[in-house]
């Protein structure tokens, strides 16, 4: 009991492998909000002008930023159901990444003794 041990490698990977494999699995990933709105065309004689339930839409526009510009995009269905779940796996991402950064620091911090290692 009295020898130091470092922090084993194995065992690391192993306490983390969980958060990898979540990570891992997860096709798309994606930053920014997705909102749902209707809009108004301009034309004078259209519905829209003057009754706020013949408005045009609904639409799908993803905001998102890239290299400091804020950018908006208008989606399809299919496309807005794609960016929903990229976003939530991106969200999801970053507290996997959270739990990683403190098993990281807990694992060098704190390294297992000998007699636990399997
Ligand atoms: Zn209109």
């Amino acid at each position: 009991m009295t020898e130091k041990k470092k922090p084993n490698p194995r065992r690391m990977r192993a306490r983390s492998k969980e958060l990898r494999q979540k990570i891992a699995a997860m096709d798309f990933v994606a930053s920014g909000t997705l909102h749902v709105r209707t809009k108004v065309c301009g034309k004078k004689n259209c519905k829209c002008a003057t009754d706020p339930t013949k408005r045009h839409g609904p639409y799908h526009e993803w905001s998102r930023r890239k290299n400091g510009k804020l950018l908006h995009k208008i989606l399809t269905p299919e496309q807005a159901q794609l960016v929903e779940r990229a976003i939530s796996n991106y969200r999801q991402i970053q507290k996997l990444l959270a739990q990683w950064e403190e098993e990281t620091a807990s694992e060098i911090l704190n390294p297992p003794r000998r007699d636990d290692q399997k």
